[in-house]
């Protein structure tokens, strides 16, 4: 088995990142500026957008936070948003989900220009990346994406079972890996919660792509010899041998089912952390943009 180790993948794609700021530095050029928005006190939410925050200035890159308390108006967002886009020196917007009940998440999506949407949510460029032209491609999928790429793993005409449709994860995975490209090209099957046969399906995968929210959701009965793991899950569960009572785990039993599979990513460490590099893929895109 093969760790598919995000943090030596994200510190190769990271060093590249830097050079390519550098140089634009070097030529006069702006400075990438990523804006985020974090609203309420979610300590996820807050450790998401806090690696965000830093991985900016590591890279060289600006960055602002704009902070709200929960209770901030679904108007008073719109108008941030609205002064962000208009904001030249500003070339990302990032709005940290989930939001509070009261704000309507599309319209927030939307409402950011589809030119500085880094996270990819936006429906023009979902639309785009549905049908193959360049386009933001969210984050955590297209991390995936780079990730694959870095250990030259060939997928084409690979079974690859995803596990979860969200907007942000599965249904854009399901569409990445079927695409005429490479990692692509293979014959996808999107699962939910109303699939009736998903551990059979799973069996006979050679990918699975595992975007659930439930700890250990992939037992390696699931798993063919040789499969190639990726667990997006990012679940804490109560461990009284910790300090902090609670330790992170993803939505494959990874233990277990790293005995069965070629290659696995590992929680934490793996795709979390090619999230944020594909952030700031997209955002030094956007620079270029302008
Ligand atoms: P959502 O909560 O939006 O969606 C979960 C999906 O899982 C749904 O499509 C749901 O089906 C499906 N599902 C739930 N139960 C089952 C089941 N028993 N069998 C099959 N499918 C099931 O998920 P997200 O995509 O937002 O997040 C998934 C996980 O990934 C979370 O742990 C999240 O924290 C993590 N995450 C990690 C990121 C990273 O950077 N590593 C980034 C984003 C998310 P249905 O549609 O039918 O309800």
């Amino acid at each position: 088995m093969q760790l598919l180790d995000g943090k030596e993948v994200s510190a190769a794609y990271k060093e590249q990142i830097k050079l390519e700021v550098d140089k634009r530095k070097a030529e006069g050029k702006t400075t990438p500026h990523l804006a985020a928005i974090l609203i309420g006190d979610n300590p996820a939410s807050k450790a998401y957008v806090g690696n965000k925050v830093k991985t900016c200035a590591q890279l060289g890159f600006e960055s602002t936070l704009v902070e709200y308390d929960t209770n901030v108006s679904e108007e008073d967002l719109l108008k941030k948003i609205a002064e962000l886009n208009k904001q030249e020196d500003v070339n990302g917007i990032l709005v940290q989900l989930p939001l509070p009940k009261h704000i309507d998440e599309n319209k927030v999506i939307e409402a950011i220009h589809p030119l500085k949407d880094v996270d990819g949510f936006h429906p023009s460029n979902l639309g785009k990346m549905m049908i193959g032209q360049e386009t933001f491609i969210p984050a955590t999928p297209y991390g995936i994406i780079l990730m694959l790429q870095h250990y030259g793993i060939e997928t084409s005409g690979m079974h690859c079972v995803v596990i979860g449709r969200s907007n942000i994860v599965g249904t854009p995975m399901s569409v990445l890996l079927s695409r005429n490209s490479n990692p692509g090209n293979c014959t996808v099957t999107l699962t939910h919660s109303r699939t009736k046969n998903l551990k059979e399906l799973c069996a006979t995968a050679d990918i699975i792509i595992a975007a659930i929210g439930k700890p250990k959701f992939v037992t390696e009965d699931m798993v063919k010899d040789g499969a190639i793991i990726v667990d997006v899950g990012i679940n804490r569960i109560p461990d009284a041998t910790r300090k902090s009572g609670s330790r992170l785990v993803g939505d494959v039993d990874f233990e277990n089912v790293k005995e069965k599979c070629d290659y696995i990513t590992p929680v934490p460490g793996g795709v979390g952390l090619m999230t944020i590099c594909a952030l700031m893929k997209n955002t030094l895109r956007a620079a270029d943009l302008v």
